[in-house]
């Protein structure tokens, strides 16, 4: 995948089948939830082995901090032309409030400006709509009269009761900017997003003046407009690029300042090239010195320490050109990466084992080992909601001719874990404290281990019989696939090999990951669904399919069975040894499936398993889970990283706290990360 990798956690609460990342065995005092508000739940993370790294790499994880926070005003200027305006408004006047701040008003316009930090702007951040204020418009203008004008943003010579006219449209009235990004077929998509990507230029006039730069014999074509705002002005179309000395100059100038200092310490001589050479690109604003970075980035494996800063995803322009600015600090995760390299060393013996017909086996099986990092820091448009993962560059001839970088981020994914543990979740829809307590001693681990087994195996194993067309499972390939990859990892999560390679501490370990499987694939995944649709993700297919599957084959036996309690449905399982030889059945036939070509037999299992949703336990999984008021979004707090210095001002060490709450931190950015004007023209 492209991008972002995006955490179904992050999307909802508490579904147990996502990868995670250094399970503790001992009890984790670390409190990751800092306060839940509106849909949103913010977390902190920990960035454990911080202290392994030397100071040159502390250093320069601090510096390349510092460039990552610079860039918070660019985000919320791309996302709308009154959300510096508005946010720093309301900072005015959520801090120098004087009346009762018990008042419904004020505590509303409390959580507005909440979720104003969290989507970086007036607009939801996932859905894209404006928020609706819960305060009132009488309330907000006399607090704003009564807020001293000195920390007001008032333009040159504007009054408080001007400012108040400027905005209060923006924010009070629905017709006015409503969404960030509209993607409606047939509408002019650049006039009715409210993102600040284009100013006084039709979607048909962006359209030519892009196609009119484009040649399309280019092999190793730039990135066309991903860096710059497109206006018109005096009847003339140009572009506005964001660089030193153009448009939100001010924040790249610091950007700049402290990537500069990261250079001075960088690691090896090709991550000083790659730092050198982002440099130039914000001093140039030059797309063409963009590509030359990014291949450069690519190609620098060997450096422990890493970074994205830029213009890099487009989901925020409805034409999906320009890039909204982020920023990742990340270290390697020595010991997560270790796991994934053991297992990518044993690839043959697992092949050589799996249940599959020989026929179907490679006889040359080579794993892969995907790196996992701690992210230090995140910024701009990863901030505070994150990717559990990235693959960049975005170029495809980039990606083709050099490939690219496949990260997970085994911290952020830890913390989602974490904090799920005690929401409730598993509380209400798991059968018993038996299941409980194994699933909160195994259940991170052997998950996370299921996803390795599942990325660095399972989707290499087998092999095609000759002549087999590889798109002969059409609509149902990708839910095969998926099937395919997580039975091998289900089938080897159980394997002693794996204690053997002491990946795994018990042989009890594995039944917290055949429990919730099972449970999410059978009935905890639902609350997904809308009532009265069928299944139609790829994953979540594959999932049913499989829980479906060995439910069923193993009803005479009863393997598996669908229980009720105090009116209550559970899943129970009775014999987790008969359950992997079901696991080992399944996978045998859905390689056959796969290595052979055969439609209808792929047909057949997915819509008899995988599809069609029971409407009665669809009903009671809903309820229950709305019982739980869980938040469906989550973002994060960053860590906080001070340098101490000698007499000199030399610095000594980099210290980092996790102390920091969600308010005072997004206040501290606002004070110290915040150059740019209210409007940037
Ligand atoms: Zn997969």
């Amino acid at each position: 995948m492209k991008g972002k990798i995006f955490s179904m956690l992050a999307v909802l609460s508490a579904l147990t089948a996502c990868n995670t990342q250094n399970a503790s065995t001992q009890a984790d005092k670390f409190d990751y939830t800092v306060e839940q508000f509106a849909d949103l739940q913010i977390l902190r993370y920990r960035v454990p082995e911080f202290d392994s790294l030397s100071l040159e790499q502390k250093k320069l994880v601090y510096y390349l901090t510092e460039a990552a926070l610079q860039g918070r005003d660019i985000l919320f200027d791309q996302n709308g032309k009154y959300n510096l305006t508005i946010r720093r408004t309301l900072e005015a006047v959520y801090t120098g409030y004087k009346g009762d701040r018990n008042t419904d008003n004020f505590k509303n316009m409390e959580t507005y400006l909440k979720r104003v930090w969290f989507s970086n702007g007036i607009h939801h951040h996932y859905g894209c709509e404006k928020f609706v204020p819960g305060f009132s418009q009488d309330f907000f203008r006399q607090a704003i009269l009564d807020t001293d004008p000195a920390k007001l943003p008032l333009s040159q010579g504007q009054t408080a009761e001007q400012l108040c006219e400027e905005i209060f449209p923006v924010i009070f009235d629905p017709n006015v900017m409503p969404k960030r990004v509209n993607q409606a077929d047939g509408e002019d998509l650049i006039l009715t997003s409210a993102c600040n990507y284009y100013e006084g230029v039709t979607q048909q006039e962006a359209e030519d003046f892009y196609r009119a730069m484009k040649n399309h014999q280019d092999e190793t074509p730039i990135s066309y407009g991903l860096n710059s705002r497109l206006v018109k002005e005096n009847g003339k179309i140009t572009e506005k690029v964001w660089k030193a000395g153009g448009l939100y100059g001010q924040a790249i100038q610091k950007i700049i300042y402290w990537l500069k200092k990261a250079e001075e310490v960088a690691e090896t001589p090709e991550q000083k090239a790659v730092i050198a050479k982002l440099v130039e690109f914000y001093e140039t604003g030059d797309l063409k010195t963009f590509d030359d970075y990014s291949i450069l980035w690519v190609k620098d494996l060997n450096s422990r320490v890493d970074f994205v800063n830029g213009f890099i995803e487009s989901y925020g322009d409805p034409l999906g050109m320009k890039a909204s600015w982020e920023s990742l600090v990340n270290f390697k995760d020595m010991e997560a990466t270790h796991r994934t390299e053991i297992i990518s060393e044993n690839a043959q013996w697992f092949e050589d084992h799996s249940p599959v017909d020989k026929r179907f086996k490679k006889e040359q099986v080579k794993g892969v080992s995907a790196k996992v990092i701690t992210a230090a820091i995140l910024a701009g448009d990863l901030y505070p909601s994150t990717a559990i993962g990235i693959n960049l560059p975005n170029s495809n001839w980039i990606r083709s001719q050099y490939g690219s970088k496949s990260v997970t981020i085994g911290n952020i994914t830890d913390a989602y874990n974490k904090a799920a543990h005690g929401n409730g979740f598993n509380e209400e829809f798991v059968y018993s404290e038996a299941e409980l307590k194994n699933i909160d001693a195994y259940a991170d681990l052997t998950d996370e281990l299921h996803t390795d087994l599942h990325e660095c195996l399972g989707h290499g194993s087998g092999k095609l019989l000759p002549g087999t067309d590889p798109d002969a499972l059409k609509a149902y390939g990708s839910t095969i696939e998926e099937a395919r990859a997580d039975l091998f990892g289900l089938y080897y999560v159980a394997d002693p090999k794996l204690i053997e390679l002491k990946l795994l501490p018990s042989d009890e370990a594995y039944k917290a990951q055949y429990y919730t499987y099972l449970m999410n694939g059978l009935m905890t995944q639902l609350v997904r669904i809308a009532p009265g649709n069928n299944i139609e993700e790829a994953h979540m297919r594959n999932r049913a399919l499989i829980a479906h599957w060995v439910y069923e084959k193993g009803k005479r036996e009863n393997v598996v069975e669908m229980t009720q309690k105090d009116g209550k449905t559970y899943v129970k399982i009775n014999d987790y040894e008969k359950l992997r030889h079901l696991f080992g059945e399944l996978l045998a036939e859905i390689q056959r499936i796969k290595s052979t070509g055969d439609f209808e037999a792929a047909r057949q299992l997915v819509e008899t398993y995988a599809v069609k949703v029971d409407p009665s336990l669809h009903k009671e999984v809903l309820e229950r889970y709305e019982k739980l008021h869980l938040a469906p979004y989550k973002g994060f707090v960053n860590p906080k990283y001070e340098a101490v210095t000698d007499e000199q001002g030399n610095i000594t060490d980099i210290k980092v706290s996790y102390e920091e709450g969600y308010a005072e931190q997004m206040l501290r950015y606002s004070k110290d990360y915040s150059c740019l004007p209210s409007v940037n023209e």
